[in-house]
């Protein structure tokens, strides 16, 4: 069979770069360390960082001691303050990219702008967004959403670096009569559209597509629902999920992954299917 993965897939800088500090700062001896939350939405991932020493906790009343580890989606300002008023040790992994986020949206409230958030409401990114504006912000999915938005006299818009660039455009078009004064920031990450981009030109050039990912992570998801308009798509977590009733009369497939799925997981998949 022939396998064809996509130009960009799996891990971006900003979930490379948190599982690599998580993993400095593994737990040792009596120090205990773990991540608030799970490091990404990959329960592999979680379950290899685990046996590496970072547990994840869901909220520092767990942590009597010890390292806590912000994930690259980030928190709000009061995890920073309670971390140190408990006296844990606190270790930022947020993205950069989030953190740019976070700050444009404060920012943008300090110049006394309304704030809208473009976004997932339950992802945990947009909640940490949401927080950096002293939980004012309205999140907005889509067109219908920002629609029912009030008009006021400065409106700022951020969107979930995640975010598809598309319903992006048509939201931001949807808000656009709804202040006199509007500020955008665009703070969508080039590698989210990198692999929207890449996913969709393979899908165009194959019988059947494999998205591999958490089935929690919500940049697969999106990866997903691009594929599955040009082809045959399943979006799948392992290798394991695989049938052979999808393969048949199937020539060429493709294969692309979430930012946050791992290499081993991708590398799998990519040995498997070339067997069928
Ligand atoms: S997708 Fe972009 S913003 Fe999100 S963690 Fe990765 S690099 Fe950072």
């Amino acid at each position: 069979m022939e396998v064809v993965l996509a130009e960009y897939l799996g891990f971006c800088y900003g979930v490379k770069r948190a599982i690599k500090i998580a993993r400095e700062n593994a737990s040792t001896g009596e120090k205990k360390a773990a991540t608030l939350g799970p490091i990404i939405h990959n329960p592999q991932m979680v379950a290899r960082l685990q046996d590496d020493g970072v547990g994840a906790i869901n909220s520092l009343d767990e942590m009597e001691n010890g390292t806590v580890i912000i994930r690259s989606h980030g928190v709000g300002p009061d995890i920073y303050e309670e971390a140190k008023a408990r006296d844990l040790t606190l270790v930022d992994a947020t993205c950069p990219h989030v953190r740019r986020a976070q700050l444009a949206a404060k920012a943008l409230v300090d110049e006394g702008y309304n704030v809208v958030i473009v976004g997932e409401k339950n992802h945990p990114e947009v909640k940490s967004i949401f927080e950096w504006t002293n939980d004012t912000a309205t999140i907005v999915e889509s067109v219908e959403e920002a629609e029912k938005v009030e008009k006021c006299a400065k409106l700022g818009i951020v969107s979930q670096t995640t975010f598809s660039g598309e319903n992006f455009k048509k939201i931001v078009m949807a808000l656009l009569d709804k202040s006199q004064e509007l500020k955008i920031e665009r703070t969508i990450c080039t590698a989210t559209l990198e692999r929207q981009k890449a996913a969709v030109e393979l899908a165009q050039k194959v019988d059947l597509m494999l998205v591999i990912g958490g089935k929690n992570s919500a940049n697969t998801t999106r990866l997903y629902q691009l594929c599955k308009e040009k082809c045959q798509t399943y979006h799948i977590e392992t290798a394991e999920e695989l049938s052979d009733q999808w393969f048949d009369k199937i020539k060429k497939i493709g294969i692309t992954a979430g930012a946050s799925t791992p290499d081993w997981i991708i590398k799998e998949v990519y040995v498997k299917c070339q067997k069928k």
